[in-house]
């Protein structure tokens, strides 16, 4: 059977977060690429994740003219607070705080909106490629084969890869485990994560010794709500009726059952890959590191990245200086473990707080002290408000 060979500078291998984004500041620069993407664009373009961009990548869509792909449905504002015990704490958040340009946005439009400039652009977006492997990528000329929609087999030649395929992507597994040290820690617990057709009444975070509640907006009449479980529960396990009493219980007040749309079993981990690049193949986003959705920072790691990386391909491009190549592992991994510290610690904090698996009453009354603390200082008050805004 033939194949259909094609060249370009970058492959770019999943149409997430940070493949659309590497692919939009690539286009933008005038260097090729094409994003192989494995599943439909329908299915991409409704996968709900994250709910808010924080400042750094608001700064950062602006900052490369970008941020039209902010724009989209919004959703109602809403008082979102802490409580213990049923206690809701007072928090003194800054409306008239300039720093903070947070802003919802769900994941799903933001995946959307990048898809439609990148097309607009004129940007080479491929949708429902299967078996995608990756071969050569120590070589001068790495290739990607793949099969399109038709089943027609392709190669694509490039001078780079950029594995933004996800943490179950075929990128990483490319990589030989002897070149690769994985650090990885398991929290002892997981997040019941549920979509419900309801106003989001109470918003917010819950901390109780039945576990962690969270109630957070997703549209006018949709929230996301999630309760700590134990890791081996699985949704069968929790009938509707048991989630509505349950999230009655942790925050302590009355709740308005309806609809549940969807429900599933988050894993909570924090996972980084160290180097995360190998010959010709850089590793972006959830490929090299998985942070636990409550430190709602996933998002920002993958922009992060995506900017490093982005940066250093048109260095090597425009003029030809490989440093910027060379040193995108040292540069983004010292930003990616400061954000795993504050993700550990903030889940410590908000977990394992009088949950019968963890340390009980006095851990509960450590994360009163600790939550009231950050509200008497301008930084932590701000990460604060974007974390609760942020948390799927
Ligand atoms: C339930 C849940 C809730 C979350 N909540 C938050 C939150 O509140 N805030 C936050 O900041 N982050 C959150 N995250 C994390 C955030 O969604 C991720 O960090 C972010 O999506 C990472 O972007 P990415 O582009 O690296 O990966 P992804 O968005 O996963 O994109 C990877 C893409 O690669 C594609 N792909 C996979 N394998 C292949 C293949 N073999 N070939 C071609 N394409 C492939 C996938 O289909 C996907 O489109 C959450 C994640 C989950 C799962």
């Amino acid at each position: 059977m033939t194949e259909t060979r094609e060249t370009t500078s970058v492959a770019i291998v999943g149409a997430g977060v940070a493949g659309l984004t590497l692919g939009n500041l690539l286009l933008r620069n005038g260097i090729d690429c094409i994003v192989l993407e494995k599943h439909p664009r329908a299915y991409v373009e409704q996968r709900q994740r994250a709910g808010t961009i924080d400042t750094f990548g608001v700064r950062m869509f602006r900052k490369w003219g970008l941020e039209e792909v902010l724009a989209g449905e919004p959703i109602p504002h809403s008082e979102g607070g802490f409580y213990i015990d049923g206690e809701a704490m007072p928090i003194d958040v800054d409306d008239n705080d300039n720093d903070n340009e947070s802003l919802y946005c769900p994941q799903q439009v933001l995946v959307r909106n990048l898809t439609e400039l990148f097309l607009r652009d004129g940007g080479d977006l491929r949708h429902e490629a299967a078996d995608v492997s990756l071969e050569d990528v120590t070589g001068d000329r790495p290739l990607v084969r793949y099969r399109d929609a038709d089943g027609t087999a392709k190669i694509i030649y490039c001078d780079f890869i950029a594995g933004c395929d996800g943490f179950r992507g075929v990128s990483r597994r490319t990589v030989p485990a002897s070149a690769l040290t994985e650090y990885s820690h398991e929290y002892g617990y997981n997040w019941l994560s549920v979509l419900a057709a309801v106003p989001t009444k109470p918003s917010g975070m819950a901390i109780h010794s039945l576990g962690l509640a969270g109630m957070i907006p997703r549209g006018p009449r949709t929230s996301r709500i999630y309760l700590q479980c134990s890791v081996t529960d699985t949704p069968e396990q929790w009938p509707d009726e048991r989630i509505w009493d349950e999230l009655q219980a942790r925050f302590g007040t009355p709740v308005t059952s309806g609809e549940i749309l969807d429900k599933r079993i988050v894993p909570l981990r924090s996972v980084v890959f160290d180097p995360m690049s190998y010959g010709k193949l850089y590793l972006l986003g959830d490929a090299a590191h998985i942070v636990p959705p409550m430190s709602a920072k996933g998002i920002h790691l993958a922009l992060h990245d995506t900017e490093v990386f982005a940066r250093a391909v048109i260095r090597q491009v425009k003029e030809g200086d490989p440093r910027l190549l060379d040193s995108y592992s040292e540069t983004c991994l010292p930003h990616i473990w400061n954000y795993q510290a504050f993700a550990t610690w903030i889940t410590d904090i908000m977990h394992n707080a009088g949950f019968t698996g963890g340390e009980g009453e006095f851990r509960k009354q450590v994360a009163r002290a600790e939550l009231q603390r950050q509200f008497t200082s301008d930084a932590a008050n701000k990460l604060f408000s974007e974390l609760t805004a942020g948390t799927n």
